[in-house]
Order: C-alpha cells, then structure tokens, then sequence
C-alpha cells in the first residue's frame, strides 16, 4: 500500500496500481491521481521477488539538508565605546 505524498492528495494505491520507475534518483511511482512523484525503496525479499516499500521524499534525498547552524558573529565588538561625559561642573 502507497499514498501520495501530495498532501492535497493522499490516495492510496496498490502496488500493481502504479508504475514505479527509476528517474535517475532511484525508484520513484507516480500518483495516478495527481502525478506527483513518490519515491519508494526496493528491497530483494528473502524469496528472490522485489519488494517497494514507500519512504518519504526527505530519506530519500542523498544529502539531508542539515540544519546548518549559521556562525554568527561573536559579540562584534561595538564600534566606538561612547564614553559618557559628564557635564563638566563649572
Ligand atoms: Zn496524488
């Protein structure tokens, strides 16, 4: 059992309900419904026939995007230390 991943979607489908295909990113199928791509993983069962099992889009790409944190600059220095004058006693 597959469902779209297209959220506005969701259809279910069995395996023989769809096409799955290698487009260069491994196998991926095709929601009849909407035409998004969903991507699958194929697996050899012990029995020697292929199996697909369904993986989100994320696991599938091949370099997860880390939540890269951004070097912030540490306390930049301020430019010019105002130097408070007092107002000079007359
Ligand atoms: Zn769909």
């Amino acid at each position: 059992m597959f469902v779209c991943g297209n959220q506005a979607c969701g259809a279910r489908w069995e395996l023989d309900e769809v096409q799955i295909r290698n487009e260069g990113q491994g196998p991926v199928f095709r929601c009849p419904q909407c035409g998004a791509r969903n991507h699958v993983e194929a697996r050899t069962a012990r029995d020697g026939s292929t199996v697909y099992r369904q993986v989100t889009a994320k696991a599938a790409e091949k370099a997860p995007e880390k939540a890269a944190p951004k070097a912030a600059p540490k306390a930049a220095p301020k430019a010019a230390p105002k130097a408070r004058s007092k107002p000079a006693p007359r």
